[in-house]
Formats: C-alpha cells, structure tokens, sequence
C-alpha cells in the first residue's frame, strides 16, 4: 500500500539542501497557526479538539487494518515538553493500540548490547502506533555532548542510524520525527517551576541543570544530527514549542496529515457476507 506525501507541514519541515540549525527556528512562534491576534489561542485550542477526535478515527482504521504502523520519535531539550506532547495529543485515542516508551539511561544489559538493540525492541508492531519518548538519537545527542563515547563511536551512528530507519520504513512502518523546540529561557522557566511548585518537584533532576550548562553544545550537536539523519524516507519536522497549545495542536496536525496519507481501511473480509450467527 502506498503511502502519499503528507500535506500541509512545510512550514516545520527542514529544507532540503541547506545547513541545517536550530537558531534559524524562533521557538516562540506560531508558524501555520489556525488564527492570530486576540483569538489566536482560544482557535488553535479549538483545532486540537476536532483533530484529536480524527486522530482517533485514524488510529481506530490502522488498528482494523492491522497491517502498518506508525512511529512518533519524540526528541527535545530537557523541559522540551515531551510528556506533555504525549499525554495531550493521545488523550482521545485507544490506548489497547498504543505503545509509549521513555528511554533512559541504558542499563547495564543495554550497554552491554549495540545502540539499536533496545530500539528494536519497542517498535510497534502492526496496527500499532509506537511513541518513542527520547530515542536512539540520545546515542549521537547525549552521548557526545557528554563525551560518553568517542567521536569513532558516535560518528559512524548516523549512517547506521539512517540504514535503519529505511529498513522500518520499508518494513511498512511510517517515521515521523519530531524535534520539540525550545528557548533557554523557557526551559529556566519550567525547571524554576519544578522547583517552586510542589506538584511538579517530582520531574526535578540534578542532572538536568549539569545538561543545561551544555546547552549551546546540545543545539549544536541537534543541529548536526538533524543535518545528517533528515532523510526522504524518515524526515524530520521542528516545532516551535515554547507554546504548549501550539506545539500541541502541531503534533496532532502532523500525526492526522500522515495518518491520512497513509489512509488506513478497515478490512472488508468478503467471507463473512450474508453470515448470520445462530
Ligand atoms: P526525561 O528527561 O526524558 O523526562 P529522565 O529524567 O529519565 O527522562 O532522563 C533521561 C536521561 O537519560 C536524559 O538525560 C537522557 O539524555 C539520558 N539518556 C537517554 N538515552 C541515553 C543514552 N543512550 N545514552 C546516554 N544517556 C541517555
């Protein structure tokens, strides 16, 4: 089954040919938002509503259809607002056919295997939608920011990783990769909040004030990264995400626009006509 190209994302789709960076993207904007002025919030909160419900309907079609899938890697500085991406845009849709997973630190076992052996493991399987909350791209993102390997060792991953990116895709899973993008003065907003607020004290980790330190090292390591994985078969699309309600409606429209060139059919099953159970 073919899958047509999706429509109506330009304008967080990277162009093709340039070098690519993230300071050419203003995180606080708006891009393709369904109105602007006074009204600008209340009308993109109001699109959510109506594409979580199609989200729903399509989601419902790729499980009866149960013969492709669909996975969102999610990726963004810390604070990015990942959760909050994954707990908003599937807020309508069954989650019998959803697979979420974080990746974290590896563990020791993890180590012990190549990078990709724990991705392999959590890509959804037929029918299914997977989200990847963070990724393999942790592996040419933390772990050279963080010198945790060797340049011979994550260097060669973009290749690898774009190798098997064509293979998931060729395997009939459609990769939609989104990169979450926000200001430095947004993330000391929200890590002020993890702090002040007692309800969010729990998402406070040392880590990731020692992390924001590194910061114009991660945007360049991001920047390189996206340059050299931003493939025809596995994109990726930067959203502005210093918003939640735009970022919010954006990751619903790129999830509906690709579920709907995928145009997923319930199956006819012509065997069971005229059967009337007894
Ligand atoms: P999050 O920040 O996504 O909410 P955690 O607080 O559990 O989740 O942080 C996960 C941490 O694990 C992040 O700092 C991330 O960079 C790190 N991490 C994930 N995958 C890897 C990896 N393959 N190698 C090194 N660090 C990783």
């Amino acid at each position: 089954m073919a899958t047509t190209k999706p429509q109506g994302l330009d304008q967080w789709r990277v162009s093709p040919g340039k070098r690519f960076t993230l300071a050419a993207v203003d995180p606080g904007t708006t891009p393709g938002a369904p109105a602007d002025g006074d009204n600008e919030r209340s009308a993109t909160e109001k699109a959510t509503k109506k594409l979580r419900e199609r989200l729903r309907e399509l989601q419902d079609r790729l499980h009866g259809e149960g013969s492709r899938s669909v996975l969102l890697v999610l990726q963004a500085m810390d604070t990015g607002g990942k959760d909050g991406t994954v707990k908003n845009v599937f807020a309508g849709v069954n989650p019998v056919a959803v697979d979420v997973h974080s990746f974290g630190l590896p563990s020791e076992e993890e180590r012990a295997h190549d990078f990709l052996w724990r991705i392999h493991q959590r890509l959804p399987a037929d029918g299914r939608v997977g989200i990847f909350n963070r990724s393999h791209y942790e592996d040419v993102l933390a772990v050279r920011v963080r010198n945790i390997a060797p340049k011979t060792v994550w260097e060669p991953r973009f290749d690898i990783i774009n190798d098997f990116e064509r293979g998931i895709v060729a395997s009939g899973t459609l990769v939609i990769k989104v990169m979450l993008h926000i200001s430095k003065e947004e993330q000391r907003a929200r890590l002020q909040a993890r702090i002040d607020r007692p309800d969010k004290r729990w998402k406070f980790r040392m880590g990731d004030l020692e992390d924001r330190v590194l910061w114009d090292d991660y945007q360049a390591a991001y920047d390189d990264a996206i340059q050299r994985t931003h493939t025809d078969t596995a994109p990726w699309l930067i959203v502005p995400a210093d918003k939640k309600w735009y970022r919010d409606w954006a990751v619903l429209t790129i999830m509906v626009a690709h579920l709907e060139a995928m145009d997923p059919r319930y199956p006819d099953h012509p065997e069971l006509d005229g059967t009337v159970i007894p």
